[in-house]
Formats: structure tokens, sequence, C-alpha cells
């Protein structure tokens, strides 16, 4: 395993990240056994770093921790939880979220606490119950130990966040698809020079990235490749090849997986990948674009819109559900990023009223009312209510619930 350190406190963190989002289950649980031992088997063979969250798993991601870090094996990790931004309504809110978690953790201290899924209405929303005040005051009675924030909007309300505090790391998406969508590589090269570690999730863009039978174009562009290597491997490297990530996030529930995984993570070095391995992977990227429906690069530029309409998180879960024929997951994604759970208020394509004014905005020069109305009619269909009590559910299970 290699290692990778974080600049403002000189931890020594492996760069595979066990993330506890998508653990093995069973019965639609978790699956305890098998999830304890391939957690456990990780950290024998050198990870170091585990990510949770209070609504992960309906919110038994903590308390699967909670136990399955027993008998010393809480010791041997950095563990990482976050606060539930979108729940926290007043001041008490964050320390009584943190007290809860910690009991659930069953552990006096979390190593690394980001603040969960920032974008400019929850950070603004957060920064008025005085957000700053309480991580100093968790650092300072030992309840968290690095303070940091992940991150799902625009990148300049990255950068302003980034501004904001002398924070320890942040965690963000990035992936050879997501260059310039949200932080993008002008987010994580701004956060890294300003001595933040990085700790990249969805390096597989959910596990697309890697499936073993990508479309056909990508397959044969892949097949051009002097070194045969999977596509997860692929994709991993990309991410490790900067030397600005500190962390990969992977959520692993399978055996071949986790030893995949902790393979390629022996020698990913920073700066490894060749020129003409770094050319074949971006010939990867752009034939995925190419299969895009539309050709949005979520640079925001159209934002806002009077309506409210999150342009660019409509497009990018429009473009997965066909390029990787995801028809089962989408709506719920796209409930997710633009019902208003996490944002305060719906951005649904639906919302669109024609108003022109995004038109003359758009670098790409996408008809976007006229792209909006395919995202509503496939994405919106009659399911939409019962997709949206089911994300509620997972997301609003809240303290008192
Ligand atoms: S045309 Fe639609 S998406 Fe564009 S700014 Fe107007 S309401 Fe928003
Ligand atoms: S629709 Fe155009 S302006 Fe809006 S995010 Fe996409 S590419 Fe940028």
């Amino acid at each position: 395993m290699l290692y990778r350190t974080m600049k403002k406190n000189g931890d020594s963190l492996s760069i595979l990240g066990f993330g506890a989002m998508r653990l093995a289950q069973k019965d639609q649980k978790i699956d305890e056994e098998r999830a304890t031992r391939q957690i456990r088997d990780a950290i024998d063979q050198g990870v170091n770093y585990v990510d949770t969250a209070w609504p992960y798993h309906g919110g038994e991601s903590e308390l699967f921790l909670g136990r399955a870090l027993a008998g010393g094996y809480r010791e041997k990790v950095r563990l990482a939880t976050k606060l539930p931004s979108w729940l926290i309504k007043a001041r008490e809110d964050m320390d009584r979220y943190l007290d809860a978690q910690l009991k659930k953790l069953n552990t006096n201290r979390i190593d690394y606490y980001p603040l969960h899924g920032l974008n400019g209405v929850l950070w603004d929303s957060l920064n008025s119950f005085h957000a700053l005040d309480f991580l100093e005051k968790a650092k300072k009675d030992g309840r968290i130990v690095n303070a940091g924030f992940s991150f799902h909007g625009v990148s300049d309300v990255f950068r302003r966040i980034v501004d904001s505090y002398d924070w320890e790391f942040c965690q963000i998406q990035y992936n050879y698809l997501d260059t310039e969508t949200q932080a993008g590589k002008k987010g994580l090269e701004y956060a890294a020079s300003k001595g933040l570690g990085v700790i990249v999730m969805e390096p597989l863009r959910g596990g697309n990235l890697g499936r073993p039978s990508p479309p056909p174009t990508v397959k044969d562009v892949w097949d051009m490749a002097q070194r045969r290597r999977s596509p997860v491997e692929w994709a991993l490297r990309w991410v490790w090849n900067h030397p600005e990530v500190t962390v990969v996030l992977s959520g692993m529930n399978e055996e071949s997986h986790i030893a995949e995984n902790i393979a390629i993570a022996q020698n990913a070095h920073p700066n490894s990948l060749t020129e003409s391995e770094l050319q074949l992977i971006e010939k990867v990227a752009q034939t995925y674009r190419k299969i895009m429906k539309v050709g949005c690069t979520g640079c925001g530029y159209c934002l806002p819109c009077p309506a409210d309409v999150l342009i660019p998180s409509c497009f990018d879960i429009y473009n997965n559900m066909h390029m990787f024929n995801t028809t089962a997951e989408a709506p719920f994604m796209y409930v997710m990023r633009t019902g208003g759970s996490l944002t305060g208020k719906p951005g649904y394509a639906s919302q669109c009223v024609q108003c022109g004014e995004c038109l003359e905005k758009c670098p790409q020069h996408i008809d976007i009312p006229m792209e909006l109305e395919k995202v509503a009619a496939e994405l919106e269909g009659p399911h939409l209510a019962e997709v949206e009590q089911m994300v509620r559910q997972i997301l609003f299970k809240s303290i008192d619930s």
C-alpha cells in the first residue's frame, strides 16, 4: 500500500480509502459478517482511512462501523464521518449530531469531519448557524481532529468555501470525465495549493467507469492500449496520477474488487502514467462525451436560472443514464440532486418556463429549454412522487426519528 502525507497535519494516509456507503448487503441490509471481514481484511492490508456519513445505509453505516472496528481496528485507522448539513436548523443541532455520531461509531473522536455535500445554498445556511465556530469548538474539545467539507456545487462556490476557513481537507468528486464539473481540475489544484489534503470520491463515477463491458466505441479505444489494464485500473490510476490527490475512496463490497483495488494501490505513484497513456484516457473521455445526449460540460455559466432549474445537474444525470444505461437508478439520482432536498428548493427540468435567458450564456450553444423538455419527459414520469418519498426517507432520518 502506498501512503501520501496530509500537508497540514503530517498524517500518512493510505492512498486507498474504504468508503462505507455501498457495503456488502444481504436481504437489503448490511451483510454484517461479510462486510466486517472485508473491512478488516482491507485494514490488515494497509488501508488506514475509513469514510462514512449520517445517511449511508439509512443510518446503519455508522452503527455498523462502530461494531466492525472494535477489537483494535478503530485504532488502526483515521475515521471520517460527516455533518448532515441539510438537517441543521440551529447552532445546537451541530453538537447534537456530532455527539450522536460519536456514540454510533463507538468512539471518542472523529479524525476527519467534513460538512457534508456543500453547495452555495447549504454553505450559506450553515454559516448562518455559525458552523465555523462549531468546528473550532469541536476541535478544541477533541471531538473532532480535522475539519473539512465535501462538495457538490459549482467551481466558484468551491473557491469561496476554500478561502473561508483554515480547512485541513476537502472531499471532491473527481474522475477522468469530471475534470470540468463541480470542483473540477481547477478546484483540485486550488485546494492543494492552499495546503488542503484532497479526498477524492466517485473515482469510477458511481462504478460506471469501471464496468467490465463499456460501450463498444469506448471498448475500441481501450483495446488500442499497448498495456492491458481493466477500466477500473485505468480510472483509478488516472486519479492517483495527480500529486494533489491524497486519498481515493472506493465503495468496495466484493472481495475481488477489494483485492484489485489494493493491488493497484501498491504502485500507483503520482505522475507515473506515460504521455501516451494519458492521451489514451483522454480519448476514452472524449468518446464518452460523444455518446452523451447533451454536450453539456457542466460549466454552470447558464446559472442562475430565474425558474431555479439546476440545468447542469439535469443534463449530467440525463447523460449518465444514456451513456451507462442506468435507467433503474437515474430517477433516484435525479430526485436526489435536483429535487431540492440538498438545496432547499427543487430544480427540476420541468420548471423551465422557456424564457430563453440561458441560451446566450451557454458556450456550447445548447438549446437548453428544448433539451430540458426531453429530460423532464424521461426522468419525471408518474413515479416521481414515489421516488421523492424514498429520497426523503433516506436523507431526512433525523436524530429525532
Ligand atoms: S429557458 Fe428555462 S432553463 Fe433557461 S433560464 Fe429560462 S427558465 Fe431557466
Ligand atoms: S448548459 Fe451550457 S452553460 Fe449550462 S452548464 Fe451546460 S455547457 Fe455550461
